[in-house]
C-alpha cells in the first residue's frame, strides 16, 4: 500500500506513536483508550458513525522487524433493518493483530504495514476489518417480521396483523341479507271446543 508513505496525521486517534516503546526488542506497552471515528466508516445501509468511540484495547510489542499490535477494537454500528426500517445499533468487536516493520527495513511482503518514523496508523487495519464484516442486509433482529406489504405497519409490533381477503363483488349483495330468515310461524295450538 503506498498510502502508509504518507505523513500520519497525529490528531488521528488511530494513529499510534510508539517512541515509548524504544526499539529494544521485548518491550512492551499495554494501550486502553478511547479514540473517535473516523468519517466514512462503512457502507451505505450500516456504518460507524464519524466521532462516536471506538474502545481500543492493544498491546505493542517491540520485536526484530518492528512492532507487533495486538488486541481488539470495539467500533459502534448504525444503520436501518432492510426488513422493517428501523434504525439498527450495534456494536463490533474487531480482532487485531499486525506487525508493523520498522521503515527501511526489508518487508517480507510488499503489503506489509509498515512504521512512519515512531508512527502506526491503525485505521486501514479497522477499516477492513469493518467493511468486511458490514452485513449488506443488516437485520434489527435474525427473524424481524417485516412490515404489512398492504399497509406498511410493523409486524414485529402487531405479530397477529392481518387484512380480511376482498369479498368478490358479486357476493357482496348476498351477505347484505338476512342469513337468519328463520321463518317463524304459529303453531296451532290444541283444538278448543
Ligand atoms: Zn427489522
Ligand atoms: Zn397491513
Amino acid at each position: 500500500m503506498s498510502s502508509t508513505h504518507r505523513p500520519l496525521d497525529t490528531r488521528s486517534g488511530l494513529v499510534l506513536d510508539t517512541h515509548e516503546l524504544g526499539r529494544r526488542a521485548g518491550a512492551m506497552k499495554q494501550i486502553h483508550t478511547s479514540v473517535e471515528a473516523p468519517p466514512d466508516l462503512g457502507i451505505a445501509v450500516i456504518a460507524v458513525p464519524p466521532k462516536s468511540p471506538i474502545e481500543l484495547d492493544l498491546r505493542l510489542e517491540s520485536v526484530v522487524e518492528g512492532v507487533l499490535v495486538t488486541g481488539t477494537a470495539v467500533v459502534q454500528l448504525q444503520g436501518e433493518c432492510v426488513r422493517c426500517l428501523n434504525e439498527i445499533s450495534d456494536e463490533m468487536e474487531i480482532d487485531v493483530m499486525e506487525l508493523f516493520v520498522y521503515p527501511g527495513s526489508e518487508a517480507t511482503e510488499d503489503e506489509a504495514s509498515r512504521l512512519v518514523g515512531d508512527l502506526i496508523d491503525l485505521e486501514p487495519l479497522v477499516r477492513d476489518a469493518v467493511v468486511l464484516d458490514l452485513p449488506f442486509q443488516p437485520l434489527c433482529r435474525d427473524d424481524c417480521a417485516g412490515l404489512c406489504v398492504t399497509c406498511g405497519a410493523d409486524l414485529n409490533l402487531d405479530p397477529g396483523h392481518g387484512h380480511e381477503a376482498p369479498i368478490d363483488p358479486r357476493w357482496e349483495r348476498l351477505t347484505s341479507l338476512d342469513a337468519a330468515g328463520e321463518k317463524t310461524y304459529n303453531v296451532n295450538g290444541p283444538q278448543q271446543d
